[in-house]
């Protein structure tokens, strides 16, 4: 795994290959930001954002949210997918902020995880995007890349969300989540486009191929590792 000085620089050099890094769901506010990133498991940022102008118009607030229904709420966000399953959760989440936190999204992490629907990915989102807490959300993203380049080991979040966040400072959390993520999604794919990669001189993924084919290790190399990406 590559030293907390080594993972910074590459961190600072993905920032150069995706300047003004952020989240790509749309939202006004910590609980709009909330219903769109339990809206966007296993769909994508672009369906969600054609799903919630409309939502947020009818439910602005998580007192009106909570006098939905779940079969209300389901045609609406139907193309999200598994919308039986997110309608609960957002009605429910909805019905928990009004009955616990006075309708208010908690800058919390244990008070945010404590709601329907919400896990630690999602919670980290509202916390670094939208309240001003440092988050560090891992999805299967941060999983692929950050264990491909040497930043981390293995594919349980958690883990992951530690060994990141031990090496980067705590005011770039969110920036570097972001940055793994966007790197995901349009250079290091599943089937990566390296030639178009600003960290390729420092990826274990790349220096592992090199020395499968046989070729001298790349600057920047510091022995060979088995690189695993996993499966999520
Ligand atoms: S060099 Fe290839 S495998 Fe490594 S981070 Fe870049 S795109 Fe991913």
């Amino acid at each position: 795994m590559k030293t907390p000085a080594h993972t910074r620089r590459i961190i600072d050099r993905l920032e150069t290959q995706h300047p003004g890094a952020d989240t790509e769901l749309r939202y006004r506010n910590a609980f709009e930001l909330l219903v769109a990133t339990i809206l966007s498991a296993q769909s994508t940022d672009a369906r969600v954002n054609l799903v919630t102008p409309a939502l947020f118009a009818r439910y602005p607030d998580a007192k009106r949210l909570a006098a939905a229904t779940a079969e209300e709420l389901e045609p609406q966000i139907h193309s999200t997918g598994f919308f039986r399953a997110k309608s609960k959760a957002i009605a429910g989440m909805a019905r928990m902020l009004v009955a616990r936190h006075g309708g208010e999204v908690p800058a919390d992490m244990d008070a945010l995880i404590a709601l329907p629907g919400v896990g630690r990915k999602t919670a980290n989102v509202v916390l670094g995007h939208a309240l001003g807490v440092p988050g560090l959300p891992v999805d299967r993203h941060v999983l692929r890349v950050a264990n491909r380049i040497g930043l981390a080991e293995g594919d349980d979040a958690e883990l992951v969300e530690r060994q990141l966040g031990a090496a980067i400072p705590r005011a770039r959390w969110t920036l570097a989540s972001d940055l793994l993520i966007l790197h995901g999604r349009r250079i290091c794919k599943p089937k990566p486009l390296c030639q178009q990669c600003v960290v390729r001189d420092d990826c274990d993924y790349v220096r592992a191929l090199d020395q499968e084919r046989g070729e001298k290790p790349r600057r920047g190399a510091h022995g060979p590792r088995r690189v695993r990406t996993p499966r999520r």
